[in-house]
Order: C-alpha cells, then structure tokens, then sequence
C-alpha cells in the first residue's frame, strides 16, 4: 500500500523558505542543582588547587641571595627578567618563554586527544570561576528551584537587598583576583602595602581595575555564554577530535525510548533505562541536554554522569546510561559489544605522539636550562673609522663589548684577546701604557656591564680576525667568545 504522505521526487518540489527567527536567541539563565558524586568531588579537587596555585604563588618567597628578589614567582618587566622558583630568564633568552607557550599549546592538544575538553570542564579559568560565582549563588539563594522563583519573582526590597548582597561578594572575589594577577609583577608585600597606601603605579590600578570588572562580568553574568558564543577553543577541539576522542555520551541504544519510571515498570519492554528526570540537565551547568547528543555548550564536567548514575543507582540499573566514551565505543556498544576501559584511550598513537613531542620540547628546554652559560660577552666593532694610526705606527680599533653576569652575586670577568699577535688593549679607565693581552673588570650582579676596549696590534699587522674571550673569574670559570675583526690600512672587509 502506498504511503498518501510520501514525497513524489518525480515532480519539481516547491521548497518553502524558513521562517525568519530572531538574530540572537534570548539567554535562558541557568541554574545548575547541586550534586555529589566522584567528577563533582574531582571539580572540587581542581578548583582548590587552580584557585591555590593562583592567588597563593606570589607571596612564596625564595631565596636567591641578597642581589635578586627573593619572590618564587616573578615577571620583573622593570628590569626585564622572569624568575620562576631557580630559573631566572633574560631577555635574550626569550625562547624559553617561547618554549613554554608552544608546551602549554601542545599540552592542550595532549589533553584533547586523551580526555577530550576536560580542560573546558575542569581547569579552564572561565569554568573554575563561573563554578565559583555559581556556588556563591547557591549559598545566597539557595538551590535550583529557589533560585528560578527568586528570578521571577518581581523587584522588591527583599531581592533588591539579596542581589546586592550576592553581587557585593561577586565583587569582592573579582577584586580579589584582579589584586592577584598584580601581585606577579612586583614584590607581593610592597605592592599590597603601596597599592593601599595610593603609591601604587596608575597601571597596577588600572590593571585591577580591569580584571575586577572582567571577572565580574564574565565568571557573574555572561557564564556558559562566553563558552558558547565567546571562546574560539571549543571550535578548535571540535575540530581535533574524533571517533577516539573522550567525550560525555547519553548512550540513547540503552536509555530510549525514554519515559517515565512509572510507565516504565508498567510496560519495561516499551521502555529504555531513562526515566526522563531531567537530572542530568537541572545539574548542567551550561545547561546542556546532553540526550541531544554531542553539542559546543558541553564542556564535558561530567556532572550529568554524577547525576544520572545517582538516579541509576535509585531505580536500581546499571550505572554509565551517561559515560564517557569514544564514539568508536558508542558503535561498538550499541552493537551489542562489551564496554571497553576507558583507560586504552589514553595510549593511542595520537596521544602517544603528542606526548612524545611535548616532552622532546621539555626534555630539550631541561637541558638548555641546564647548560646554558652565566656569563655573556657581546661585541660591537666601531665602523667609522674602522683604524686609527697611532703616532708609532700602530693601528688601533675599538670595540665595544657588553660583559653580562647572570649570577646574582657581583663577578670579576677576564677579556682577553686570543690570536692577534702582538696585539695588547686598554680600556677608557686605564690609560694606554697599561695596556695588556687581557684586563678583569667587576660586573655587578645580574647586570650587564657595558666596556669600551681599544685594541692595537704593531705596524704593518694585516686585516685579521681574532677572539675576544671573557672567563668568571670564580670556581666556575665560565667562559663565552666572540670572534671580532681587526681592520688595518690596506684591504679591510
Ligand atoms: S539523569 Fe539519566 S535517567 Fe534522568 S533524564 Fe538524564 S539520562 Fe535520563
Ligand atoms: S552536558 Fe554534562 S558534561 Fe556536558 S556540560 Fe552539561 S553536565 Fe557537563
């Protein structure tokens, strides 16, 4: 028998526009249930130590001796240095902090390709401090449903004084964090007391400032929004995973047809293990319906799976009905197969791959840290002239060469002139009848100590190049070179 609804694709179909909707969808607010379980206990975990780490790292201190700050952590732009704990970096060393980037970028991908967006859910700034504000919520408000009826309910002393309240403390913490973030470039206790006192610097202000409203905004109101429609990660990882990525699955083979727990027992084999609670969704805190499938607003918290489990526990099902899995597994399930560990996902070569590369990079970074020299030397050539005649005949050039101690403790650094033969040089502090093969000049600690040298060579001694060397003149002997011309009448380079 025919079907009177089927389409006749043998006749020209008259295809009707959509019908135009709004530009921008009205936000609905969220209001995210509290739960427990093993990924709530596990957020809890994360956002203590991110929130530790973050507003606790600057007031350590550490000691580096009496020329250098003794803050672990410190981005010193005054005089342009990054310590971190025993590492100093100089300016000139900017590829470790270049090194670090491309560590942090890969370490995503690492991620993404092992656990999927667990950095979207866990440990991603916006998540930790919406998380926060959300918490915060609740402890004004009260759950869930008190929530929903105090915003619709209509504007009045009571929520008036409850918004106030609520948005007082959002404040508090958005300061708090802004107060934080200064407090990585200067010395933590000096600029509390200088930023209290009004010596601050107008940026130190302005920054905080800044960053009190940002945190405010973002972590208080826009929330799920700047996940959604702000942040350009969840379309990168959206592009990077695939049928192997972990992602948080409503695994519908076993959950459909969904219905009531009431219908359910009446007629089992009707129905799917869902018993349609809306759970899952009233804990989402971008509130996602994760039976919708995979979706940007998911995060992939796994609080849905908290949740579900809780009630899977109750009507007495196996727990996972919402699980992490790979879509691979999903088919293979769904065809009736055996779960498999969620463990195999982390060693496949994807993942494999992009450990191997970021710890190359760490690895390489290690051992540049590890036998990088103390101690510099850089020269610069006078061009114009290139010589001088001396009255006796001897030619003269002059350099200027740049001696950097990167210890924090004052040195005595050697120059001297390897090759040139007969060559001796002086410096603007000595005069010429002191002139020798080498000459020690003290270099404050983590400084660069700026010498100009005049090097002469005999008459008639040819356009040659030479090395000007400069060695610690500590138990560590350090030692770096630069080979340099020497121009003299006749041809030069
Ligand atoms: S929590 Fe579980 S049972 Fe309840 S609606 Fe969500 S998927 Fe269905
Ligand atoms: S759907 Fe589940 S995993 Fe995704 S954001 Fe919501 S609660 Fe988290």
């Amino acid at each position: 028998m025919s079907n009177p609804n089927a389409v006749d694709w043998t006749k020209p179909q008259q295809l009707k526009p959509p019908e135009p909707g709004p530009l921008y969808e009205k936000r609905k607010a969220v209001h995210p249930q509290r739960i427990d379980g093993t990924f709530r206990r596990f957020k809890w975990l994360v956002m203590l130590v991110t929130l530790g780490v973050y507003y606790i790292t600057p007031w350590i201190r550490w000691d580096r001796g009496p020329y250098a700050p003794d803050q672990a952590v410190l981005i010193d732009l005054a005089n342009r240095r990054f310590y971190m704990f025993n590492i100093e970096i100089w300016p000139h060393e900017f590829y470790f902090v270049a090194g670090m980037l491309i560590m942090a970028g890969i370490g995503l991908f690492l991620v993404t390709s092992a656990v999927g967006r667990a950095w979207c859910g866990y440990s991603c700034p916006q998540t930790v401090w919406t998380d926060v504000f959300q918490h915060i919520d609740r402890f004004v408000d009260g759950d869930r449903n008190a929530r929903m009826r105090l915003d619709k309910a209509p504007w009045g002393p009571k929520k008036i004084a409850r918004r106030s309240f609520k948005w007082m403390i959002y404040l508090i913490i958005s300061f708090w964090t802004g107060g934080a973030w200064i407090m990585y470039f200067a010395d933590a206790p000096t600029l509390t007391v200088d930023f209290w006192t009004g010596q601050a610097a107008g940026v130190a202000y302005a920054t905080v400032a800044i960053l009190t409203a940002t945190t405010f905004i973002l972590g208080g109101f826009l929330r799920e929004q700047v996940c959604i429609y702000m942040c350009p990660w969840p379309r990168i990882q959206t592009a990077m995973l695939d049928e192997k990525s972990l992602i948080v699955t409503y695994k519908d083979w076993r959950g459909e047809k969904r219905g009531s727990l009431k219908k359910a027992l009446k007629s089992p084999e009707e129905f799917g293990d869902c018993i349609d609670c809306n759970q899952c969704v009233a804990v989402c805190p971008t509130g996602v319906d994760i039976r919708e499938g995979a979706q940007i607003g998911c995060i992939t918290c796994a609080l849905c799976i908290d949740a579900c489990d809780r009630v899977m526990d109750e009507i007495g099902k196996p727990r996972g009905l919402i699980d992490y899995a790979t879509m691979e597994d999903c088919e293979h399930e769904a065809a009736g197969g055996e779960p498999r560990p969620i463990a195999k996902t982390l060693f496949r070569p994807r993942t494999l791959i992009y450990f191997a590369i970021w710890g190359a990079i760490g690895a390489a970074m290690l051992f540049a840290l590890g036998v990088r020299s103390h101690t510099e030397l850089t020269v610069e050539q006078d061009r114009n002239p290139p010589f001088m005649l001396m009255s006796n005949g001897s030619v003269r050039n002059a350099y200027t060469v740049r001696l950097r101690n990167m210890e924090s403790r004052p040195r005595d650094m050697e120059i001297a002139i390897k090759g040139l033969e007969g060559g001796t040089m002086w410096s603007d502090d000595i005069p010429q009848s002191e002139a020798a093969r080498s000459l020690v000049r003290e270099v404050a600690p983590d400084a660069t100590r700026i010498v100009r040298l005049y090097v002469v060579a005999p008459q008639q001694t040819p356009s040659q190049s030479f090395t000007l060397t400069v060695t610690s003149q500590d138990e560590q002997q350090e030692q770096d070179s630069s080979e340099v011309r020497f121009e003299a009448p006749g041809e030069q380079s």
